[in-house]
């Protein structure tokens, strides 16, 4: 079947994106006529005189009466003679969702819940579901909260799970004789679902004068062997399940191909902009040249992040209640994981962060991974640690065979022994100072071309903040890091909100740590906010190749030459 596009504008460049392999043939303008991405384009008045070389017209805008009376006026039935665009959406789709049009409600009140009302509207949401009391509404905003046994009339509902761990959440809707896709699906599989992600960007009418391409070159596997694109917390959800499909046919798939439409039409429509610090002092009004070439995705990943193991030797208050070494099922599923990235990704890859959870030199994953040939190779290996063995022994032990450049970072999150060990939980300060000493003079000696210190600010430790920046200084750090603390399930909200230094709007610091954000020693040069907005400058570069590099080379440029 042939296809004229009536309208040259963002609408159709972004249809002609994702559906590259429909035959168009010609474009109707209510404008100027011209030439438009190599076809001809005709005036829609003149669509009498046109020899018609085409079966349908597709109408690409996001008003469209104007357009459809035009077509309607001249003879031109819906259907029979011309559709619309969203006609085609569907069909990308593998399952329909909530096809009887119920009410939607989440299950689950923490930072998945906030994920759904940040991308698909908190005005979509009925209420919400927590099987912990909670409070009565989710973060002030009117919509209740209720204990699972307080929901009347389950199947008047579509149900949205948004929580990491659902299987006893499925199998409770499952019993209550809930369907799968028709009454309820998980968080990741609404927020990817083809059909929905076009209608997002595609009449997202606002974009921002920034390109950042990190979605198109990086990625990051997690413990469930969900694929992202960019960090967790920062953008919409998973371009696919390596459980579910090939790294190659994810990659390549729909949805990682409408999560590049959202940067190459610039709207950004799967980031989240109170997050990502490239946003900050953006104003979401830019308009788009058309003339702009929309980027392909690259044919593999040159970045990755690794996130798929849990295991570690500490239990920090914020993360978990007992040491979690991976055995079994567990363990193996890790050790396929490696392999799979060894195989399949590693021999592509330029610059590896590991890791984003779990201990580098803990979990068995991990180190078949920096120990495998692949590694050698790589030109830039980033280190995220939490420092507790990071001596000697396991330092020769990672860096042997290694060609390229080694990047630390250590997750410390307090300066004093009495609050480290309170909140790093296993964990002694006097061996972390000494491994802190060691990577001290890793840097001085140039085998760490980088060294970061992070720190998660929290109640209980933001009135270090100023003694850890000292203690950076000392160390001779390129960084030290600060960030806020992030509810992953671990609170409930009333916890989190006694815990977090941030308002109830998750944005504002609260006073007492304005007045320690308002210190000198808070300005010094190795000091970063990090999520923490206060007092961020706008970015000021308009191009980003990738997110992960740029953040490193905010202080240490040409770390990447
Ligand atoms: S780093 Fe780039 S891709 Fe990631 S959320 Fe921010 S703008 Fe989007
Ligand atoms: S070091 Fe990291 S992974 Fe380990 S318990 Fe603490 S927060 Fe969790």
């Amino acid at each position: 079947m042939k296809y004229a596009i009536y309208g040259v504008n963002r609408i159709a460049k972004d249809f002609m994106y994702i559906f590259d392999k429909t035959d168009i043939v010609c474009f109707y303008t209510d404008g100027e006529e011209q030439a438009w991405m190599g076809l001809p384009v005709y005036k829609i008045d003149d669509w009498y005189k046109v020899e018609k070389n085409y079966d349908r017209i597709i109408i690409c805008d996001i008003e469209k009466d104007e357009k459809r009376k035009k077509l309607e006026n001249m003879g031109l039935k819906y259907k029979a003679d011309f559709l619309y665009e969203e006609d085609f959406f569907m069909s990308l789709d593998r399952y329909p969702l909530n096809s009887c049009a119920k009410k939607m409600i989440a299950w689950g009140a923490g930072r998945r819940a906030e994920k759904l009302a940040y991308f698909y509207g908190l005005d979509n949401i009925e209420f919400f579901v927590d099987s912990k009391e909670q409070g009565l509404y989710w973060k002030n905003s009117g919509k209740k909260i209720l204990l699972p046994d307080k929901v009347d009339r389950w199947d008047s509902y579509f149900v949205v799970i948004t929580v990491a761990k659902s299987d006893s959440i499925i199998k409770s809707l499952e019993e209550r004789g809930l369907i799968h896709y028709r009454d309820y699906c998980t968080l990741g599989e609404l927020l990817t679902q083809p059909s929905w992600m076009l209608k997002k960007t595609i009449f997202d009418k606002n974009c921002y004068n920034v390109e950042c391409r990190t979605i198109f070159n990086h990625v990051e596997l997690n413990q469930t062997g969900e694929l992202q694109c960019c960090c967790v917390p920062f953008v919409i959800g998973r371009i696919g399940n390596v459980e579910e499909g090939s790294i190659e046919s994810i990659w390549t798939g729909i949805v990682h191909k409408i999560m590049c439409l959202a940067i190459n039409n610039r709207t950004y429509s799967f980031c989240n902009s109170e997050m990502c610090p490239v946003f900050i002092g953006r104003e979401r009004n830019g308009k788009i040249d058309l003339i702009n070439e929309y980027m392909n995705i690259e044919d593999f990943p040159r970045n990755l992040l690794v996130n798929f193991e849990d295991s570690c030797n500490l239990r920090c208050e914020s993360c978990r209640d007992k040491v979690q070494i991976a055995n079994g099922k567990e363990y193996e599923k890790n050790i396929r994981y490696a392999d799979l990235l060894i195989e399949k990704v590693l021999p592509h890859v330029e610059f590896i962060i590991m890791a984003g959870t779990g201990e580098v030199f803990v979990g068995k994953g991990y180190e078949r991974m920096y120990l495998s040939d692949a590694m050698r190779k790589v030109k830039w290996i980033r280190l995220l640690t939490n420092g507790t063995l990071f001596n000697k022994q396991n330092w020769e032990k990672f860096s042997k065979n290694k060609l390229g450049k080694i990047f630390l970072t250590v997750s410390v999150d307090a300066a004093t022994k009495e609050t480290y060990e309170k909140l790093r939980r296993n964990g002694n300060f006097d061996i972390l100072r000494e491994n802190m000493e060691f990577a001290s003079q890793l840097r001085k000696s140039g085998k760490l071309s980088y060294f970061r210190m992070n720190f998660v600010v929290q109640k209980k430790n933001y009135q270090e903040m100023p003694l850890f920046v000292q203690w950076g200084k000392q160390l001779g750090a390129d960084e030290v890091f600060f960030t806020k603390i992030l509810n992953y399930g671990t609170y409930s909200q009333d916890e989190f909100f006694e815990i977090s230094m941030m308002e109830e709007d998750g944005m504002t610091p609260k006073k007492e740590l304005v007045k320690i954000l308002d210190l000198p020693i808070m300005k010094d040069e190795i000091v970063d906010l990090g999520t923490i907005r206060y007092s961020h400058e706008p970015i000021g570069i308009d191009y980003i190749e990738n997110y992960y590099k740029w953040e490193l080379e905010r202080k240490v440029p040409h770390l990447f030459e």
